[in-house]
């Protein structure tokens, strides 16, 4: 697809405040925001600034901007009071992993108990 090659989705979008988005978190390199079509009572993606693709395509120089997603997305769950119950926190890749986006994003799903095995 046209994302796929430009890289651009409607990520870069939001992260450049082109088309709303709650924004729940904000530093010079990630970005966290509800997601548009929730899966638990809470659902927010927490999002790299770079326009990564697939999980498959993080470098060895983003190893700690990895680390830093989920260091916002634990730091959310304390600030929002989540962090004891629990949550789930997870990253889609390909078709396979239900991935439609094509810029990597944790989605951190709370408020409910998770299923697994997740079919
Ligand atoms: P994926 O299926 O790629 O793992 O997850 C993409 C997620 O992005 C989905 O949960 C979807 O609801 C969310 N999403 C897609 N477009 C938008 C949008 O324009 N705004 C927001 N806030 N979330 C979106």
């Amino acid at each position: 697809s046209i994302s796929q090659t430009t890289n651009e989705t409607i990520f870069t979008k939001i992260i450049n405040k082109e088309i709303p988005a709650d924004i729940l978190y904000e530093d010079e390199l990630a970005l966290a925001f509800s997601d548009i079509n929730p899966q638990a009572p809470i659902h927010f993606l927490v999002i790299p600034k770079k326009p990564i693709t697939t999980i498959n395509a993080i470098q060895e120089e983003d190893k700690a901007l990895l680390g830093h997603l989920y260091w916002v997305a634990a730091n959310l769950a304390e600030k929002h009071g989540f962090a004891k119950d629990g949550y789930r926190a997870v990253m889609n890749c390909n078709e396979n992993g239900g991935q439609t986006v094509y810029h990597i994003h944790l989605h951190v799903l709370a408020g409910k108990a998770m299923g697994w095995p997740p079919y």
